[in-house]
């Protein structure tokens, strides 16, 4: 089974047993915490999705910022 980078820092997981993984960066909040591959992969699935919600979120935010500004400059 393949598993995901940490969801907290993004490194690539020590594998700790056979169906369990730690995160080995030590300034990373789960450092050491052992984790069940499985588990770990659904938490690396769901932050990487909230990412990506937060980016288009921005965008969306940003996109509708310029309008503005062209809105006030043309009227
Ligand atoms: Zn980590």
């Amino acid at each position: 089974m393949e598993f995901k980078p940490c969801p907290v820092c993004g490194r690539k997981p020590l594998l700790f047993s056979e169906d369990e993984v730690m995160c080995i960066n030590g300034e990373c909040s789960v450092y050491g915490v052992v984790t069940e591959k499985r588990v770990w992969n659904i938490r690396a699935e769901v932050v990487a999705r909230d990412h990506q919600i937060l980016k288009e979120l921005k965008l969306e935010h940003e996109l509708r910022n310029n309008v503005e500004k062209y809105r006030m400059k043309y009227t």
